[in-house]
């Protein structure tokens, strides 16, 4: 078992409705040193990628993005949730179904900060059903920029997502992937990793 993992083990809360609560580590509280092991890992597993740019999406993955880009030395870009439709040919728009919001957003990231020059690491802290993901992937493929991998602090391998983003050919790589949780128990069970 990982570091992740374990923590996961130790201060996760299983919610009902598949939800799986780590507030007090990862997206609201977030340990620092975690976090950093987090991008000190994605180094690891992406060190053969050429990787100029970090691609997140707000909220939760601005900050696990930023930890990240310290092992990789490259700016950190983020798609915003656009208050109002924005469509003045300045901005890169994917609409994006909030998983957790049960709603759709319409994400922007400005021309200026994504381009055919770019090979991108996407970064986020959850991957469920890959809606968020298939936003910034999106983004990406109208800028016409080079999606290098895929990093996820979380990935919950009972939803469709993992396989999605995996069958598209994407390199994804996910520190924990749990494959089932009991919200009675307060079980979780993770998929071995190598
Ligand atoms: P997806 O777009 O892959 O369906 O969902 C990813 C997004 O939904 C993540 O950015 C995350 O914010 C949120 N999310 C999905 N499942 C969970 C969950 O079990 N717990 C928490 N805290 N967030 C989740």
């Amino acid at each position: 078992m990982n570091f992740l993992e374990e923590r996961i083990l130790k201060d996760g809360v299983v919610k009902e409705g598949n939800v799986l609560k780590v507030d007090s580590f990862l997206n609201h509280q977030m340990d620092i040193d975690l976090i950093n092991e987090m991008g000190k890992e994605w180094k690891r597993r992406f060190a053969d990628k050429n990787i100029n740019k970090i691609l997140t999406i707000e909220a939760s993955g601005i900050g696990i993005a930023c930890i990240a880009a310290q092992h990789f030395g490259v700016p950190v870009v983020f798609a915003k949730k656009a208050k109002s439709i924005n469509i003045d040919g300045e901005v890169y728009i994917a609409e994006v179904k909030s998983f957790t919001h049960k709603k759709v957003n319409q994400v922007i990231l400005s021309k200026r900060f994504l381009s055919s020059a770019d090979h991108v690491l996407l970064i986020d802290d959850f991957l469920a059903n890959g809606d968020a993901l298939q936003g910034l992937i999106s983004i990406c493929n109208e800028a016409g920029a080079t999606v290098e991998g895929i990093g996820i602090a979380i990935e919950k391998g009972f939803q469709i997502g993992g396989t999605v983003i995996r069958n598209f050919g994407y390199d994804l790589e996910s520190l924990a992937i749990v494959e089932g949780m009991n919200h009675e128990t307060g079980e979780v069970f993770f998929r071995e990793q190598k």
